[in-house]
């Protein structure tokens, strides 16, 4: 999972992609980088680790120019190497080149060993490489039908953002796996006001972004989302849209569940709203006497809402989070992990002692987790302790961009629900069914989703699960 932004004709392009990067920070915290344009030359400042320590003022310095284009890239288990940050930067025979991807090719392997037969030498272990690389072998004579070329020998999920020499350019591939949306800074480039410069498409302070609430923080007005299949070209000529071909819709659920802010809009829908209904519809599902209702946070708090306003159970914060230490789900050990959530989570006695707790989480992956929180309130005191889970058993690897475990590590791919009751030392446990996550989502004939790590329903086909090792390489 990874976050791109993209911003063009602004004169505080590189300031305003550090302000977007800024909100889209959750989306992945190994490394960030902004790639500027100042009149046809790329200037780039790309590092590991946190978005608000990478750009300081001399490095936003080094940023000149109008447009822009930042990427925040994932932890990973395997893959945090110098080479592998993004944007990754090309200079080809039609000149410079720049892009940022969120997303993971399923064919990345096979494409890559094709292209090393062929000569080609790769510098990164990422698969946005593979894009560039078949660019550079396509005949055609502009990016933009290079990259058409390139996208139509690629399978899997990509949101993009790029920047040629006098171009920037969004695509989103044909499912719409990762989201990817349009919006325009208000009061820039239009003596004329908002009204002309909506009227105006040439003006400039076009904005691209992974999620809406980039654009909260820097007050542009979403347009609109990139459309799956769409390639959305800004230039001098304002704005022009080429059609990839046409596939079924299928937004990554995860994105509703776990991974975009509750603050943003996915494809026009709020994710707050999604989990609120999430936790309605898990407590209509599996209801329990209890006298508190606890999000595991941050990732449970709306859900849990959702599960208090149903059930009217009062809701209450009987966990607290260090925010000052970072997430815990891929770190290298079990040891480890187990370390990390409690460094990260502490309880609240006096609202636990006694009581018959549900304590609501968006989902369980390893089980480790919840094991750590049931053994937390326990010791706090609580009565009897439930997990709710805002979500279905995870009991597929997701191969379009989140780095899930492999299969075999799923607690849901081994263990009854009765089982994983038990492993993680609850009272009850109770999963939101995968229908439940479609109706709470607004899942229909015309919008529908991708939950192939619930549901092994997987719209791009998986050859095979990579091993191990590969799976380190895969980079989002
Ligand atoms: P686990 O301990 O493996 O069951 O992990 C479950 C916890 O990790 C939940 O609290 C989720 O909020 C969080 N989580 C789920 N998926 C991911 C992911 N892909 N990356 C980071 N955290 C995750």
């Amino acid at each position: 999972m990874c976050g791109v932004f993209g911003i063009w004709r602004h004169p505080e392009a590189a300031n305003l992609s550090y302000l977007g990067l800024h909100a889209l920070q959750h989306r992945g915290q190994e490394s960030a980088g902004v790639v500027s344009n100042d009149r046809g030359i790329l200037h780039a400042v790309r590092a590991m680790g946190q978005v608000r320590k990478i750009f300081t003022r001399d490095a936003l310095a080094q940023l000149p120019g109008d447009i822009a284009i930042g990427h925040v890239r994932y932890t990973t288990s395997g893959g945090s190497l110098v080479k592998n940050i993004q944007p990754l930067w090309a200079q080809s025979r039609l000149g410079s080149i720049a892009v940022a991807h969120n997303g993971n090719l399923v064919d990345e392997a096979e494409l890559r060993a094709k292209l090393e037969e062929q000569g080609a030498i790769f510098s990164s272990h990422s698969d946005t490489e593979v894009i560039l690389q078949l660019m550079a072998r396509s005949r055609a004579d502009d990016f933009v039908a290079q990259l058409v070329d390139a996208l139509g020998q690629v399978r899997g999920a990509y949101s993009l953002v790029l920047t040629t020499e006098d171009k920037l350019i969004a695509v989103r591939d044909p499912h719409g796996f990762r989201p990817l949306v349009l919006g325009r800074l208000s009061g820039y480039g239009d003596p004329t006001g908002p009204a002309g410069l909506a009227a105006n498409p040439r003006a400039g302070g076009w904005v691209v972004a992974s999620e809406t609430a980039a654009f909260d923080l820097l007050e542009a007005q979403r347009v609109r989302d990139i459309e799956p299949g769409e390639l959305l070209v800004i230039d001098e000529h304002g704005l022009t849209s080429h059609r990839l071909p046409r596939a079924p819709r299928r937004l990554c659920v995860f994105e509703h569940v776990y991974f975009a802010r509750p603050d943003s809009l996915l494809d026009g829908a709020s994710v707050y709203e999604a989990r609120i209904a999430m936790g309605e519809q898990l407590a209509q599902e599996h209801p329990v006497p209890a006298d508190a209702v606890v999000p595991v946070p941050d990732s449970g708090v709306v859900a849990a809402l959702g599960y208090a306003r149903h059930s009217g159970i009062p809701f209450e914060m009987g966990l607290i989070r260090n925010h000052y230490v970072g997430r815990t789900f891929i770190e290298p050990s079990d040891s480890i992990r187990h370390f990390g959530v409690r460094l990260k989570l502490n309880a609240v006695p006096h609202l636990l002692r006694d009581k018959r707790v549900v304590v609501v989480d968006d989902s369980l992956v390893r089980g480790t987790t919840s094991r750590k929180i049931v053994r937390l309130i326990r010791h706090a005191g609580a009565r009897e302790v439930h997990v709710r889970i805002s979500s279905p058993p995870v009991n597929g690897s997701c191969f379009y961009g989140i780095d899930t475990p492999t299969r075999a590590e799923l607690a849901a791919s081994t263990q009854s629900v009765e089982q994983i009751c038990s492993a993680i030392e609850a009272d009850s446990l109770g999963y939101l069914s995968a229908p439940g996550l479609r109706r709470a989502v607004g899942a229909d004939d015309h919008k529908s989703f991708c939950d192939a790590c619930f549901t092994g329903d997987y719209p791009v086909p998986i050859a095979r699960e990579p091993s191990p090792r590969q799976l380190r390489l895969i980079e989002v």
